[in-house]
C-alpha cells in the first residue's frame, strides 16, 4: 500500500502520554488535510480503506487516553466545511450527521447488541438500504414546492446548490399528490450511476479533457459548479436516504416516510428492505456483496437503521452520528499504489497491449501487481504518467483496472508512456492492422514466439484439444526456452511430431504471470527451470541407467514431459470440431466448430465449401465464412494442416462417434450464470451443448433451464421473472444426467413452495 503521509501507520506498541499526544497531532493534521482535499476539491489523496484506518488509530488512541481528544477532534466532527467562496451558506434546520461504521459482521452484531440493551425489551425492526457512494444533499419543501438544496457541509452549516439541483430530473421541483406538510426536509444522495458514469467520462476523454477517478468525486465536483449550467450537463441522479426537518411527522417508521416520498414523487431506493432479524441482515449485506457489481449505481456498504421514529429520539446521536444507524463498510474495491512502469504484451492474436506494472497492492481479496491499459489512446485518455500514485480498482473477479493518477501527489520526475515500434518479443516493427486504427500488432503471425505460444495454449486448452499438460508454461518453453537455441515449436505445425528429445534440453527463466517480470529466486537469481527433465540421484530407485549423465545425478524426463506426450498423442483422435477449434482460425469457437463439423463432417468438405456455402451454417454466417476462406489460403496455415496429417491427425473419423451419444436436450436452449463449482463457464456450458442443447447468453420466455450459481446476477432476475426453470450449480451433476426429471422438479417446487422447505 502506499503511504503518502508522515504518520507511521505501522506503529503498535504501547506509547507513553507524550509519544500518544504527538501521534495525535500527526493523525489529526493527516486527517483534516485528506478531508480537505476530498471533501473542497473532490479529490483522494490515499484510498478510503487507509483513511479509515488513520481514523480508527485515532479513535484508538482516544479511547486509551481521553484527555488527549479535543473537542474539534476528527472522531467527534463530520468531515467536510462549506465553500463560503463558492456558495451561500445554508445553517441547516437539523445537523446533517455522518454514521458510524463497522467493518465486520461480528462489529455489526455489537452495534446491534448495544442497541437493544439501550432499548430494553422493545422490539423494533431493521430498516437495511445500499450504502450510497455519492454526496448527502438536504431538500428543504415548503409546501410541496423546493425552496432550497444544500450540501452537508461540516454538518450544521452547509453550500446552498438549489440551482444547480434543479437540474437533476430526479429530484422534483413540485411534490405529486396534495396535503404537503408546511415544511418538511428530504434527505438523500445525490450520485451517478454507474453507466452515466462511464459515459461521462468518454465524453471528457473524447473532447481531451481530464477524466474522474471514481463516480463519488465525480458527483462532487459535478454537483458544487459555480456555474449550474455545467452541473446540467453532467448527468446526475438522486436516491432519498433520510428525513430532516419535519415538525410532527404523522408516520411511526422510516419506511413509512419513504412510501409517502414515494407517493410524492421522490426518488425511493427499489433495494430497501424492513427486517425481522438479524440473520436476515447479514443475508441482505451478503446478497448485495456478492451482487455489487450488478447494482446500477456504485455502493461501498449497507446502512442499517432503526425503523421506528420513536426509537430513534430514545436512542439519540453523538456529535458525529445516530446512535440508531450504522453502516457496514465493504472490503474496498479501490486503492492507491504506485505505477512502477507501462509494458506492453504481445497476444495470441499479435495486438500489442500496455499493461501497468504497480506496487503491489491488495484489493477485493487479491494482490495486484498488474493492470490491463487496453491500449496507448486508453493511457493518454488516462492521463496517466510512469510514476504516479494511481487509483486502481478491482471488482470481484474482474480485471484490475487503473482508473487515474492523483495528480495532486507529481513531483515532476513523472514520466509519460512512449509506445515502443518493435515488438519486443521477435523484433518485428508494430504496425496499425488496418490504416488508422489505434490497435496496433505484431506483424510476424506465423514465428512471433508470443504469438506462437499464445495459439498452443488456446489449441491445448479445454475449449480446444484439451491437451493436460500443455499450459501456458508449457507452451512458452517450448516456443521461447533459454536453451536450446532453436525451440522446440516455432510453428504449431510441429506439434505432434514432438519427441522426449526435443523436450529434454528445454530451459525456460519463469516468469510472474501477474507482471510479465523475470521471477527471482530466493538467492536473487532468475529462476531458470527445466520442466521436461527431472534430476534424480545415482542410487535413486527410479533412475533410469540410460538416461544422460548429469554430475551426480541422472536426468529423467518429468512426468510433466510423459504425461503431455501422451496427451498430445490421444489428441491425434479428437472430434473434427476440437481440431478446428485448435486451428486457431479468426472468430471460430467452440460454437461455430460444432456446427461446421456437424454439417460438413471432414476438414475436405470445409475446405472446399464456398462462402455461401459456409455461412449458410447455423451458427457460423458471413464473417466466419469469410474467414475461414482466408485462413485456407495461407501456405504455413496448409503446412500446419500437412505435418498434422502426416503425424497422424484424424480429421473427421471421430466425430460419426461422438454423434451417437443421446442428446436429451436436443432443440433447448440453457442459461448458465454465476460459478458451477468444478468447472469453468466455459466447460460448464460445453457439457449441456454436449447433450444437445445450446448454451444461450440470454433468458428468454422459451429457455429450457438456467443453471445459476454463486453471483449470478440479472440473468437470474430475469429467470425468476419470466418463470423459466432455475437449476442450482450444486445440482448441475444431477442435471447433466436427467435434465428432464431435474426441471420437472424444480418446477413443480416452485409451483408449490411448501413442497421444498428450503425454497423461498
Ligand atoms: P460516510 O460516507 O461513511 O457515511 C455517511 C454518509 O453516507 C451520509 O452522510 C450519507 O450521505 C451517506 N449515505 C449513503 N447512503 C445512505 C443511506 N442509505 N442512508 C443514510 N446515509 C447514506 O461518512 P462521511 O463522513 O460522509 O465520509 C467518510 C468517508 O468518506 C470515509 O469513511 C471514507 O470512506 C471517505 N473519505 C475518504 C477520504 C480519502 O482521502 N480517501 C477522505 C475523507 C473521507
Amino acid at each position: 500500500m502506499t503511504d503518502s503521509s508522515d504518520v507511521d501507520l505501522a506503529a503498535a506498541v504501547p506509547l507513553d502520554h507524550a509519544q500518544a499526544a504527538e501521534q495525535v497531532r500527526q493523525l489529526t493534521d493527516r486527517i483534516l488535510e485528506l478531508r480537505d482535499a476530498y471533501y473542497e476539491r473532490n479529490t483522494s489523496l490515499v484510498s478510503d480503506e487507509e483513511y479509515d484506518d488513520l481514523q480508527h488509530r485515532l479513535a484508538a488512541l482516544e479511547r486509551q487516553y481521553p484527555d488527549l481528544q479535543s473537542q474539534d477532534s476528527p472522531t467527534l466532527t463530520v468531515g467536510g466545511a462549506a465553500d463560503r467562496s463558492s456558495f451561500a451558506p445554508v445553517t441547516h434546520a437539523e445537523r446533517m450527521l455522518s454514521l458510524d461504521d463497522v467493518f465486520s459482521i461480528e462489529e455489526l452484531d455489537g452495534w446491534a447488541l448495544r442497541t437493544q440493551r439501550a432499548l430494553g425489551d422493545t422490539h423494533f425492526h431493521y430498516l437495511t438500504e445500499l450504502k450510497i457512494d455519492g454526496l448527502a444533499i438536504n431538500l428543504r419543501y415548503e409546501h410541496g414546492r423546493l425552496v432550497s438544496a444544500a450540501t452537508r457541509g461540516d454538518g450544521v452549516v452547509g453550500e446552498d446548490v438549489t440551482e444547480n439541483v434543479r437540474t437533476i430530473s430526479a429530484v422534483p421541483f413540485e411534490l405529486a399528490g396534495t396535503g404537503h406538510p408546511d415544511v418538511v426536509e428530504v434527505r438523500g444522495e445525490v450520485f451517478f450511476n454507474v453507466a452515466d458514469f462511464h459515459a461521462l467520462n468518454t465524453r471528457l476523454a473524447d473532447a481531451g479533457r481530464k477524466t474522474f477517478a471514481n463516480p463519488r468525486n465525480a458527483a462532487s465536483g459535478s454537483l458544487r459548479q459555480k456555474d449550474p449550467r455545467v452541473t446540467a450537463e453532467r448527468p446526475l441522479t438522486m436516491l432519498v436516504h433520510g428525513l430532516g426537518a419535519w415538525p410532527d411527522a404523522p408516520v411511526r417508521r422510516q419506511s413509512e416516510i419513504y412510501q409517502l416520498f414515494a407517493e410524492w414523487g421522490l426518488p425511493v431506493s427499489k433495494h430497501n428492505r424492513v427486517l425481522d432479524s438479524l440473520e436476515q441482515v447479514h443475508a441482505f449485506i451478503d446478497r448485495n456483496g456478492a451482487e455489487r457489481a450488478q447494482i446500477e449505481h456504485e455502493i461501498d456498504g449497507v446502512v442499517v437503521k432503526v425503523d421506528e421514529l420513536a426509537l430513534h429520539s430514545q436512542l439519540g446521536a453523538t456529535s458525529r452520528a445516530p446512535r440508531w444507524a450504522v453502516a457496514y463498510k465493504y472490503p474496498p474495491e479501490q486503492v492507491n499504489t504506485k505505477l512502477l512502469d507501462i509494458r506492453v504484451g504481445v497476444g495470441r492474436t499479435g495486438r500489442v497491449t500496455p499493461y501497468a506494472v504497480v506496487e503491489a497492492v491488495h484489493v477485493a481479496g487479491s494482490t495486484v501487481r498488474q493492470a490491463t491499459l487496453h491500449n496507448q489512446e486508453i493511457v493518454k485518455a488516462k492521463g496517466v504518467l510512469i510514476g504516479d500514485t494511481v487509483v486502481l480498482r478491482k471488482a470481484g473477479d474482474v480485471i484490475p483496472e487503473i482508473l487515474g493518477p492523483v495528480t495532486e501527489l507529481r513531483d515532476g520526475t513523472e514520466r509519460a508512456f512512449v509506445m515502443p515500434e518493435h515488438c519486443p518479443e521477435c523484433g518485428a516493427r508494430l504496425a496499425p492492422s488496418k490504416p488508422g486504427e489505434i490497435d496496433v500488432r505484431c506483424p510476424n503471425t506465423r514465428s512471433c514466439p508470443a504469438q506462437v505460444a499464445g495459439r498452443i495454449e488456446h489449441l491445448a486448452s479445454r475449449a480446444g484439444l484439451d491437451i493436460e499438460g500443455l499450459g501456458e508454461v508449457a507452451a512458452v518453453a517450448l516456443t521461447h526456452p533459454l536453451a536450446p537455441a532453436h525451440p522446440p515449436l516455432t510453428t504449431e505445425a510441429g506439434l505432434f511430431d514432438l519427441q522426449l528429445a526435443d523436450l529434454f534440453p528445454v530451459r525456460v527463466q519463469v516468469t510472474d504471470p501477474e507482471t510479465g517480470l523475470p521471477k527471482l529466486t530466493d538467492e536473487g537469481e532468475p529462476d531458470i527451470r527445466t520442466p521436461f527433465r527431472r534430476l534424480r540421484r545415482r542410487d535413486d530407485p527410479e533412475h533410469v541407467p540410460d538416461g544422460p549423465f548429469d554430475g551426480d545425478e541422472f536426468a529423467v524426463p518429468s512426468e510433466l514431459a510423459h504425461k503431455m506426450l501422451a496427451n498430445i498423442e490421444a489428441a491425434k483422435t479428437r472430434p473434427l470440431w476440437r481440431l478446428l477449434v485448435a486451428l486457431n482460425i479468426r472468430h471460430v469457437g467452440p460454437v461455430a466448430a460444432r456446427s461446421l463439423a456437424q454439417a460438413f463432417r471432414s476438414l475436405e468438405a470445409i475446405r472446399s465449401a464456398d462462402v455461401a456455402q459456409l455461412a449458410e451454417v447455423d451458427g457460423v454466417g458471413p464473417v466466419i465464412a469469410e474467414a475461414l476462406i482466408e485462413w485456407f489460403t495461407v501456405d504455413w496455415h496448409q503446412e500446419i494442416i500437412d505435418r498434422w496429417t502426416s503425424a497422424g491427425v484424424v480429421w473427421g473419423d471421430a466425430e460419426a462417434a461422438a454423434d451417437d451419444v443421446p442428446k436429451p436436450l436436443a432443440g433447448l436452449s440453457v442459461v448458465v450464470t454465476g460459478t458451477v463449482p468444478g468447472h469453468t463457464r466455459e466447460s460448464a456450458q460445453e457439457a449441456v451443448i454436449a447433450l444437445g442443447a445450446k448454451a444461450a447468453s440470454s433468458v428468454s420466455k422459451k429457455t429450457f433451464a438456467v443453471v445459476y450459481g454463486d453471483g449470478a446476477g440479472s440473468k437470474l432476475a430475469k429467470a425468476e421473472q419470466l418463470g423459466v426453470p432455475l437449476v442450482a450449480a450444486e445440482r448441475f451433476a444431477e442435471f447433466l444426467a436427467d435434465p428432464q426429471g431435474v426441471v420437472a422438479q424444480v418446477a413443480a417446487q416452485s409451483a408449490d413452495p411448501a413442497a421444498d422447505g428450503q425454497q423461498q
